[in-house]
């Protein structure tokens, strides 16, 4: 039988993630668009994205059969809403999201709700940090607003939620759960899509959220300092509780002003850093960091296995530790062609995994390592990372991690294709010296640099 051949276009927009991925199919091939988004930089005109979406309608003839959108962070949902009238002109006939988006659900409102409130927190902070130009502070806010531009910028949350409003109103929703049966696309023969993350069971995300990541050991005092951040009256219960000492043991800072010991010690200028006035703002980036995993964790996290046990195309969006961790419990049960009953594993998922989609354009904490990476075991394998490493200079963020880049490019064999790259030159090294002469040309005729994405055909 001759080989059908699925092809996936990494689309170079900035550094944001959009992908097309096309099914062969009688009649025509199905088309889906995973998330379409950028992050705003000095590298990333918003009106470029009106060109790549032309691009995306003149491949598909303005018809798409599922846009996934992964998450909700500016970076891979900006394109619909700077190219919103290219849209508009597209056909959508479903949009796949994770169950987190479901109405019905009472655990996603709960998530939602914390969501909200410890973004504000954050916002709310960042507004009362007015650091002099250069000063520690200042750059720690600067910081901060860095990451925030993940979900839109400071001040920007209308904007984004308004943009993930209109592309899910765009289409029928499906919310797409790890529990249920692997998911089937329209007159596809012969592919399965694994939901596999984010995880069913909120608590279960925060708790395996809390004890892997570093920077959330230790810091019980989130939903206190939201609390405190968010009263207004500072004899609010909340605000009380978040103070380190009983109402009688403090001196107001204006009485203490008063006293010349205080004045003397404290509010002299070459005292400065007796004082710790503005240190409880330093908790803000840790619930900025927070925040940032949270989304990720909720990441629509999908495996395509293309024929019966047959080689896996993994999309993971940007999730984080806990996201990953939850496939290693996933199993489902299907029938395969020749009625044959199979049962299928996340671990075994990844083992058959030969296009991985890196998570998060490279960071250090969205590609696991033992439970991850490692298990991916396929020869054939191939890693795309959708990075702009200029943009991500410019926010000081290593993206790619040169660790995990170099691991990736072990174990595909030196065939990790970046957004922002030219054409092969740079892994040309790596892949002459890893691939055998075959595997060389076959790899040479598969990958395509375009003006708008680059391109590989994974043959099934
Ligand atoms: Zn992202």
């Amino acid at each position: 039988m001759a080989k059908r051949q699925v092809t996936i276009r990494m689309y170079r927009q900035g550094l944001g993630d959009c992908f097309l991925v096309s099914f062969p199919r009688a009649g025509g091939a199905f088309h889906m668009l995973i998330d379409c988004g950028a992050l705003k930089s000095r590298h990333y005109a918003p009106e470029s994205a009106i060109e790549f979406v032309k691009n995306v309608r003149t491949l598909t003839k303005d018809r798409l059969d599922v846009v996934a959108v992964t998450h909700e962070h500016w970076d891979h949902i900006s394109g619909f809403s700077d190219a919103r009238a290219e849209f508009d002109a597209m056909e959508i006939e479903k949009v796949w999201v994770a169950w987190t988006e479901d109405p019905k659900s009472a655990a996603a409102k709960a998530l939602k709700r914390e969501f909200k409130k410890s973004k504000d927190a954050v916002e709310l902070a960042l507004s009362k940090m007015t650091p002099d130009p250069g000063t520690p502070l200042a750059r720690f806010k600067e910081s901060i607003t860095n990451l925030l531009q993940f979900s839109g910028g400071v001040g920007m949350a209308e904007t984004t939620s308004s943009t993930w409003k209109y592309i899910l109103g765009r289409a029928p929703n499906l919310y797409c759960n790890p529990q249920k049966a692997p998911l089937r696309l329209e007159g596809v023969e012969n592919v399965r899509v694994y939901v596999l993350g984010p995880p069913e069971d909120p608590d279960w995300i925060k708790k395996r959220l809390s004890k892997r990541e570093t920077y959330d050991e230790g810091h019980p005092s989130f939903a206190a300092f939201a609390g405190f951040l968010s009263a207004t009256d500072p004899n609010h219960d909340a605000c009380e509780r978040a103070v380190p000492f009983l109402r009688r043991y403090r001196i107001p800072s204006d009485a203490a002003r008063g006293q010349e010991f205080f004045r003397e010690t404290y509010d002299a200028p070459d005292q400065a850093w007796r004082r710790i006035d503005d240190d409880w703002l330093s908790l803000a980036g840790d619930l900025a960091l927070h925040l940032d995993s949270y989304t990720n964790n909720t990441c629509l996290a999908l495996a395509f296995e293309l024929g019966d046990g047959g080689p896996v195309l993994l999309f993971p969006g940007d999730a984080q530790v806990g996201n990953w961790l939850s496939w290693q419990e996933r199993s489902w049960t299907v029938k395969d062609a020749d009625g044959e009953r199979r049962e299928v594993t996340g671990a075994d998922l990844l083992a058959r995994t030969v296009f991985y989609k890196v998570g998060h354009h490279g960071s250090h904490n969205a590609t696991m390592r033992g439970k991850g990476l490692e298990l991916m075991e396929s020869p054939e394998l191939v890693a795309m990372i959708p990075v702009h490493r200029a943009t991500a200079e410019d926010q000081k963020w290593e993206f790619p991690y040169r660790p995990l880049w170099e691991r990736l490019k072990e174990k595909a064999r030196g065939r990790v294709l970046l957004a922002d790259a030219e054409g092969l030159d740079e892994i040309t090294q790596d892949i002459e010296a890893a691939l055998t002469p075959k595997e060389l040309e076959r790899f040479r005729k598969s990958a395509k640099f375009d003006e708008h994405f680059v391109e590989v055909r994974v043959p099934y």
